[in-house]
């Protein structure tokens, strides 16, 4: 059955307001037939509709809300080119042929990024010019310079910044050293996936909108999708629903657990505080347990993402939380008139890494982004359309792998909410230890 996460306040009007228009979408009103039936409108969806689209696929993407309703249209908007555990990690989960495929391929994650986002005009606020990664603590700092060493030996433009370069570069006297990386960037999320939806669209794939997929069965050697009164039978189906997956598929929705990630924008800035922070307009995050992140947006906004509750009903916004940590980061700012904040569902993997599954004989699903999901999901799309095309596993960038159905799913939220605290309170420490530095 069909039951939404219980979080209705979608993509906020910041992000809405700057968007190219709605793409041309209808709720799907009859059964018919397609070869491949995309589920979620998302940017895993709609890259997957896109890639096979343009490969003259006859594609049709069903998204229960709008799209970029999900994640895609409420993300911090960071491109990138790392997933969410290092280079050592990856290495050894995945061995050395594969590790080394998947770092070289996410390391380029923003490149298709952008060349999707230039090859289609997509206006969603493209800036290019890195993101800053700084040192909350003396372990953070071992960390980074681990990274930055590792990708400067392999000649990618990654650079350590220390002391005045470092406070100059953020607009703040917080962090002792960053790390500048100038492959990733930064996008107006809503208006990038609207984008890709134009882009299939206009490559022939079909788009249907308020269009809830309500069961999944196999007839007559097809899939055959019911989303109430209308339906469609397709030769493959891509599950594309990352946190908002519901129970579709025996197993699915318990490989992942779903936790809240929360946006706040402030008003526009006075012009001299707008410049004096992260006047690259680069966007901060640091190594703390818990996120945290910072960015400028091109009206002289504030955007803040910050922890906040991870699981339950919609929240009510932690204003308090989220000003006292922005103003003591950049103590020019005065008061700060906050006035948007939302949340959106990531979904994470115990060992973070995404998920590309066959579920049964032209059935595809990925996945498990762990919040780390702009460039990531962009990859996973063409490669569910590559797969669903007939390559096998050796041609993707990740591999395919069974479901992982979690045991102790159920009470996934009362361990991780416990887990939480502990990080919190190492995070305090850790701040109250780099505050003294300062
Ligand atoms: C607050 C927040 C901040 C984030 N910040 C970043 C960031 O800065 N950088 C980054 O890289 N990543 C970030 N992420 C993660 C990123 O947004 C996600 O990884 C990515 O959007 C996942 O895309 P998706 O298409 O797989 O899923 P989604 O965008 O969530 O789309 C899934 C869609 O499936 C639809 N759906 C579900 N069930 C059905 C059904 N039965 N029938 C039809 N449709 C269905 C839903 O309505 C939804 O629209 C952030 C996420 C959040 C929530």
């Amino acid at each position: 059955m069909y039951q939404p996460l219980s979080d209705q306040s979608g993509p906020p009007d910041v992000y809405v307001r700057a968007a190219p228009p709605p793409p041309p979408t209808q709720p799907l009103q009859e059964w018919r037939h397609v070869a491949v039936a995309v589920i979620g409108g998302g940017f895993t969806g709609l890259s997957t509709a896109l890639h096979l689209a343009e490969a003259s696929i006859d594609v049709a993407v069903l998204e229960a809300k709008e799209i970029g309703w999900g994640a895609s249209g409420r993300a911090f908007g960071q491109v990138v080119p790392y997933l969410k555990l290092g280079e050592p990690a990856i290495l050894r989960h995945y061995g050395t042929e594969r590790g080394t495929r998947i770092i070289d391929a996410v390391a380029a994650g923003p490149d298709l990024v952008f060349e999707l986002i230039f090859r289609h005009r997509i206006e969603c606020w493209p800036t290019r010019s890195g993101l800053i990664f700084a040192a909350h603590s003396a372990g953070g700092r071992r960390d980074l310079e681990r990274r930055t060493q590792y990708w400067q030996q392999r000649g990618a433009p990654v650079e350590m910044l220390e002391g005045t370069a470092c406070a100059d570069a953020i607009g703040s006297p917080l962090y002792p050293a960053a790390s500048l990386d100038r492959r990733g960037g930064n996008i107006n999320p809503f208006a990038y996936v609207r984008g890709l939806a134009h882009a299939a669209a206009k490559a022939g794939a079909t788009l249907h909108t308020q269009t809830a997929v309500r069961g999944l069965t196999r007839r007559e050697g097809k899939w055959a999708l019911d989303a109430g009164s209308a339906g469609v039978t397709a030769d493959n189906v891509v599950i594309a629903t990352n946190a908002y997956t519901t129970d579709l598929w025996p197993g699915l929705r318990e490989s992942i657990i779903p936790m809240r990630g929360h946006g706040f924008v402030s008003a526009p800035l006075s012009d001299n505080v707008s410049r004096s922070i992260l006047p690259h307009r680069q966007s901060l995050t640091d190594t703390r347990l818990l996120y945290s992140g910072a960015r400028m947006l091109p009206d002289g906004r504030l955007h803040a993402s910050a922890h906040g509750p991870s699981f339950g009903a919609e929240p009510r916004a932690d204003w308090a939380r989220v000003d006292a940590r922005i103003r003591r980061l950049f103590p020019q700012l005065g008061t700060v008139k906050w006035q948007q904040a939302w949340t959106g569902w990531v979904a994470m993997t115990t060992d973070h890494f995404p998920r590309l599954h066959e579920l049964a004989p032209g059935l595809f699903a990925g996945l498990g982004y762990n919040g780390r999901g702009i460039a990531a999901a962009t990859m996973m799309g063409r490669d569910l359309a590559t797969l669903v095309r007939g390559a096998r596993d050796e041609a993707t960038v990740f591999p395919v792998t069974p479901v992982r159905t979690l045991r102790w799913h159920r009470i996934a939220p009362t361990l991780i909410r416990g887990l939480v605290q502990v990080y919190r309170v190492r995070d305090m420490v850790d701040e109250y230890r780099l505050r003294r530095a300062a």
